[in-house]
């Protein structure tokens, strides 16, 4: 039994409605699915999601929405009509609308999005429409409530074998609507590909898969055909999005494959993303990903070495900062730590005057401008010279590496470049790997 999510571009109009139809009859084991609400038809629409927020922050503020909400119920009533539907949704416009006078909540409004194409999509396969609100659960904390939600998915599924299940949403204890994060739908389909103990969670989108780095710096890059799920912990963590961060646990611990499509092109075979895999690319490397915005606090102090407890002492006053560092470069009388430039705007000058203080350090400075780069591959266990080959790529292109990493894992390499560099770093190392396997 498959599990099968399909993303906003997959159901912004009818004639995307009916790809996905097409998809879902032509294997019988899709019997699970979990629809987004309506996204972008061209590149500057907007997204149902989008419209609803618009729409009930106006709502909040006591101003007449009504332009807005019927904006949103021609985009449904567009649909329906297309796809020749026998359906009306007068009465949940008119409710959802009210809902909205009522302040409702902001959750509850985005929420709608998923609901309103939920009904449309069950009615036009002709699977049953479960909603959201009475097998996804929170807790009182607002955390997802797993083993609830797993409990009530198995119990109501058991009873249907065609179901359609919006994603996004769920309900807390006092019955309340909660979303997810925003691209939450993702998560949404997860559980219930784990709750079902599903073969496999299909999730659908408008491109093929993952790519081995970002097309918009590197031009026409290869797809990742299989990917764990550890290597894309490590490429989503620098910024490669397709899928939403927490998707990946719930079918991870279940061991249930995550399989990225493209309903505009369902031929292609998309990304695996697997467990463990012994299928090593050719390329050796799975993906490169990264990211700008990062500062590095140098601090210096002579026979830091031979110091117990300096580690500590620097890193408690980011602790208390509540700081998270992303790297910890160290020499014998220096240490740097890595963090995001946006957490220390504003303290900059209380940080360096606590870390003097409490380190007894003779240099604290901060530099920015640094950017991170992560060259991810399962095979690098496997092969001598990786390392090598991405230096050997920089220093060819006179790009200045500031910091390399690789974690004891064996599963990437963290280099630190000027933010300048960063494209061009990427171009680099992508052709050292990539290229030079195509000719
Ligand atoms: N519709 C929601 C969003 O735009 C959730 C989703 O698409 O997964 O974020």
């Amino acid at each position: 039994m498959k599990v099968v999510k399909f993303g906003g571009s997959s159901l912004a109009d009818a004639a995307q409605f009916k790809k996905v139809a097409e998809i879902i009859h032509a294997d019988k084991d899709r019997r699970y699915v979990v629809p987004s609400a309506p996204g972008k038809r061209f590149s500057d629409d907007i997204k149902v999601t989008d419209m609803l927020y618009v729409c009930y922050e106006k709502a909040l503020r006591h101003e007449n929405i009504d332009a807005d909400f019927q904006k949103i119920c021609d985009r449904y009533q567009g649909i329906i009509d297309e796809l020749g539907l026998d359906l009306s949704l007068e009465q949940e416009f008119f409710y959802i609308k009210n809902s909205f006078m009522v302040r409702a909540g902001r959750d509850y409004a985005a929420s709608r999005g998923e609901y309103l194409n939920g009904i449309i999509l069950a009615k036009y396969l002709g699977f049953e429409f479960i909603d959201a609100a009475d097998v996804i659960f929170f807790k009182e904390n607002g955390s997802f409530d797993g083993p609830r939600s797993e409990q009530a998915l198995q119990e109501r599924l058991a009873k249907t074998s065609y179901a359609v299940i919006p994603g996004f949403y769920g309900s807390m204890p006092n019955d309340t609507i909660k979303t997810f994060s925003r691209g939450g739908s993702d998560f949404t389909g997860s559980v219930v590909a784990s709750a079902v103990h599903a073969s496999l969670y299909e999730n659908w989108t408008d491109v093929s898969g993952f790519l081995i780095a970002d097309p918009r710096i590197v031009k026409n890059p290869q797809t990742i055909t299989t990917i764990t799920y550890r290597e894309l912990r490590e490429l989503a963590y620098m910024g490669a999005t397709v899928l939403h961060e927490d998707a990946i646990f719930p079918v991870s611990s279940a061991g249930i494959p995550i399989n990225i499509k493209n309903t505009n092109r369902p031929e292609d075979p998309g990304t695996m993303i697997v467990k463990t895999s012994d299928e090593i690319s050719p390329f050796y490397i799975t993906g490169i990903a990264g990211k700008k915005g990062f500062s590095v606090i140098h601090v210096e102090k002579d026979r830091m070495n031979s110091e117990v407890g300096f580690g500590r002492r620097l890193l408690g006053v980011l602790e208390r900062h509540n700081i998270p560092f992303e790297h910890l470069p160290s020499g014998i009388d220096t240490m740097s730590v890595v963090v995001s430039t946006h957490l220390i705007e504003g303290i900059r000058s209380q940080l360096i005057d606590q870390i003097q203080a409490e380190t007894g350090s003779d240099i604290v400075q901060i530099d920015d401008g640094v950017a991170l780069l992560a060259v991810v591959g399962r095979g690098m266990r496997k092969m001598i010279g990786t390392a090598a080959r991405i230096c050997a790529a920089l220093a060819h292109a006179r790009i200045n590496l500031w910091m390399i990493d690789q974690g004891s894992s064996e599963l990437n390499v963290i280099v630190g470049v000027n933010e300048m560099d960063f494209e061009k770093a990427t171009q680099v190392i992508y052709e050292v790997f990539v290229d030079s396997v195509e000719q």
